[in-house]
């Protein structure tokens, strides 16, 4: 391989995380830490890892949880931590998608050794061509493609409810105000109704928070729209 393997240690102990790092590194690894589970959910999707390494008990989102999110949408290979030696976790682990599973203690030979054979066996699949991923918990958005899924399903958007939806993404717990909205999605330029951002905000609501029920898109009564979390 010409490319550095890139390893993503998702472990919210920071000495263990540390001791996988240095070894992995030592093994010839690139390696990134998480400690945090919502935002390693996002990073795994977001930033260009080869396999990852994640812990069951985390912060925020627990390793099941992001598994079962992360297989939606990616095939990256998953090895899972954990630190119970409980028979109905791993087996719960290996259901929803994870290639292998660790019980802590662990030798790290033994460690490395499933490393190897979870990347021998993963087939790369097409060439990543996702590019740019924009995420909050199960909407996604492909900048590149432009593309939406919510959780697992494709969106149906016009092009304006797409570009409206993209800023708020890029703004994600940024509250928006409809004058920023609409000098940034209609221009400068625009004349006619300021109504059209409230308008363009309830199509989206019925297309997502709506139809898949759950809620993207706050409204902060007199200041304007964010999207959370
Ligand atoms: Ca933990």
């Amino acid at each position: 391989m010409d490319e550095k393997t890139r390893i993503f240690i998702v472990e919210d102990e920071k000495r263990i995380a540390r001791f996988l790092q240095m070894e992995l590194e030592h093994e010839g690894f690139v390696t990134a830490t998480e400690s945090n589970g919502r935002r390693a959910y996002e990073r795994i999707l977001q930033e260009n890892y080869d396999l990852v390494l994640l812990d069951l008990m985390l912060p925020e989102m627990d390793g099941l949880t992001i598994c079962q999110n992360v297989r939606k949408l990616s095939d990256i290979p998953i090895i899972m931590l954990t630190a119970k030696d409980d028979l109905e976790d791993k087996v719960q682990g290996l259901d929803i998608g994870a290639n292998d599973y660790m019980t802590k203690p662990f030798a790290i030979e033994e460690l490395l050794a499933r490393i190897r054979a979870v990347l021998r066996a993963h087939k790369p699949a097409e060439p990543a061509a996702d590019g740019e991923v924009l995420v909050t918990r199960d909407l996604v958005m492909y900048p590149e493609r432009y593309e939406v899924k919510v959780k697992g399903e494709p969106v149906e958007l016009t092009k304006k409810e797409y570009q409206l939806l993209e800023y708020l993404l890029r703004n994600k717990r940024t509250v928006l105000s409809r004058d920023q909205i609409l000098s940034t999605v209609w221009g400068y330029d625009y004349i006619g109704d300021t109504n059209v951002v409230d308008v363009y905000i309830r199509y989206l609501r019925s297309k997502i928070d709506e139809r898949f029920g759950e809620k993207y898109i706050h409204t902060m009564r007199g200041v304007g729209y964010v999207i959370k979390d």
